[in-house]
């Protein structure tokens, strides 16, 4: 029998895939990814194809710092050159094969005598792990707002992360309800397509300017050849974006700089439009919602074939949607772009700890996790862009390699304890101190000037970290021996494979 930890991780996207490669560059022979997508790997830039994807963080930030590239396109690349780079990434780590499709995680429960995981598929497979890190990100499940009346709409429906691309848009008359990041990025694409479109924002946004052309030719011939100028892009990016969370830190003080920059660039994309300028203008502090960066969404609100909406939407009918002012918009294709049940996490995969215990339940009183990674009662589980972990501004792909290595220093322990059957749980009152810490010091922020998809619905703030990318780099850097509990291997730990765990992992 193999004494080699069997680790199972949920979810192929940046996030399971850097867990992955750390685990394997340090000796973990046995691990798994579990992938609901048929198609395999890829998460978020898998699931989002709409017109127009592209990621709003630059390339060279936006990246593994052990996999930096220097052919991007552009700054921020689409998203069929990330998806081609995560591949990449994977196949050069020998990760890809580690990847099992169509596996739909629906529940992992721990074992107490056993000191395992055991995770189930929705298609009845199970595996057994004795640690599963719970990759599944904020943003995939996708939130559609139960409108009045939207089940009797006689025309085409769907999400900006399920885009029909069967669909021809050309002459149709299209609905956008929604105007974050996915919208701002598709609405310049289809509305020179569409005969009309008629947009449905409820919260106008602050925007700052993004043209994104592709890199002249010098220019990635410069990048490509000479030397540190890749690196140096990469820290110079680091650091813009650090900007951002110092102004969203600092609202009555540096924030005004990020509002003014805003203001003017907003002006000026509609200088011709003043009416249509107050209706998009927002209303809340700059930077408690998503800074959004577009240079294409206003001027594209201007066209004659677009209307934007304000008023709320009342109800949904056979052939389209009527305003609270009664005002009827006919339209014979509705496309949400309203983001994603962010708050849910992981579930609803059913997830239960020591004793018995749910994750829903220990999470009764909000999602909290220390470090956004380990919660007191689910031993040897790891979340990968869990509770208070997103960025604002930064690249998220740099908190999951800070938590990849995190939860591979957890693993270490685990195995100099022991290896199989035994197990490794942050302390309790740790994870209640730093949940403390972390939510006080989002008071003063910008943060906390409005609603948005980063609270629960109770309003506490459970998707975001409070501070800067380099303190939660700093944070995770070495594992705290004293934070943890190690669980011995326990006697009764009998280690047969249950059911059929799809393909065998690669040695
Ligand atoms: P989002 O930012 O949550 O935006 C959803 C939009 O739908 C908002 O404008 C929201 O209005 C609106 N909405 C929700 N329910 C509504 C309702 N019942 N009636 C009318 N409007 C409604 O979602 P998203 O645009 O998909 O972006 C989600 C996140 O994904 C982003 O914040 C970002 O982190 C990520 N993303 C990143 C990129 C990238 O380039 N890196 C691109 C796309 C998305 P309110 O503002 O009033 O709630």
């Amino acid at each position: 029998m193999s004494s080699a930890l069997r680790v199972v991780v949920v979810g192929a996207g940046f996030g399971g895939i850097a867990a992955a490669i750390e685990l394997r560059d340090h000796g973990f022979t046995d691990v798994t990814v579990l992938e609901a997508s048929p198609e395999g790997l890829g998460g978020t830039w898998l699931a989002n194809t709409y017109p127009g994807a592209a990621c709003d963080v630059p390339s060279h930030l936006y990246s593994y710092s052990y996999a930096q590239r220097r052919d991007w396109s552009r700054l921020c690349s689409p998203q069929a050159e990330i998806l081609d780079y995560a591949r990449g990434v994977a196949e050069a780590h020998g990760v890809d094969r580690l990847v099992v499709p169509g596996a739909e995680v629906t529940s992992c429960a721990w074992d107490d005598d056993a000191r395992r995981w055991r995770v189930e598929a929705a298609d009845g497979r199970a595996w057994e792990a004795d640690a599963i890190v719970l990759a599944t990100g904020q943003l995939h499940r996708p939130a559609i707002p139960a409108l009045p009346g939207a089940d009797d709409f006689a025309g085409h429906v769907f999400h900006s992360a399920r885009w029909d691309h069967a669909l021809d848009l050309r002459d149709r008359r299209v609905a956008v309800i929604g105007t974050g990041a996915s919208a701002v990025q598709l609405v310049p694409e289809i509305a020179p397509l569409v005969g009309k479109l008629v947009i449905f924002q409820r919260t106008g946004n602050w925007f700052m300017p993004r043209r994104n052309r592709p890199y002249p030719g010098w220019w990635k011939r410069v990048v490509r050849h000479v030397p540190g100028v890749q690196a140096l892009r990469r820290r110079f990016v680091y650091h813009y974006t650090e900007s951002l969370t110092l102004m969203i830190r600092h609202p009555r003080t540096l924030g005004l700089i990020g509002r003014a920059l805003s203001t003017t660039f907003m002006r000026s994309q509609l200088r011709h439009h003043p009416e249509l300028r107050e209706r998009v203008w927002p209303d809340y502090t700059f930077g408690c919602k998503r800074i959004l960066f577009s240079s294409a969404f206003l001027p594209a609100l201007a066209r004659d074939n677009v209307e934007l909406v304000t008023d709320g939407i009342a109800r949904v009918e056979p052939r389209g949607i009527v305003d609270e002012r009664g005002v009827r918009h006919d339209v014979d294709t509705i496309i949400y772009a309203t983001g994603f049940k962010t708050t849910s996490f992981m579930f609803p995969m059913e997830v239960t700890g020591a004793g018995g215990v749910s994750l829903e339940a220990a999470w009764a009183g909000g999602a909290s996790a220390h470090l956004g990674m380990t919660v007191p009662g689910f031993p040897s589980m790891f979340i990968m862009y869990g509770p208070n972990t997103n960025t604002s501004g930064g690249s998220i792909i740099v908190y999951l390699e800070a938590q990849a290595r995190y939860l591979r220093q957890a693993l270490e322990r685990v195995r100099a304890a022991g290896g199989r059957g035994a197990a490794i749980e942050v302390r309790p009152d740790v994870a209640a101190a730093s949940d403390a810490e972390l939510q006080a010091r989002f008071a003063g922020t910008a943060w906390v000037g409005c609603d948005s998809w980063y609270r629960d619905g109770e309003g506490r703030i459970v998707t975001n970290w409070p501070g800067y990318m380099r303190e939660y780099e700093a944070a995770v850097a070495t594992l705290d021996d004293a934070e943890f509990r190690v669980l011995a291997p326990a006697p009764s730990a009998g280690l047969e494979r249950v059911g059929e765990g799809g393909r065998d992992p690669v040695a």
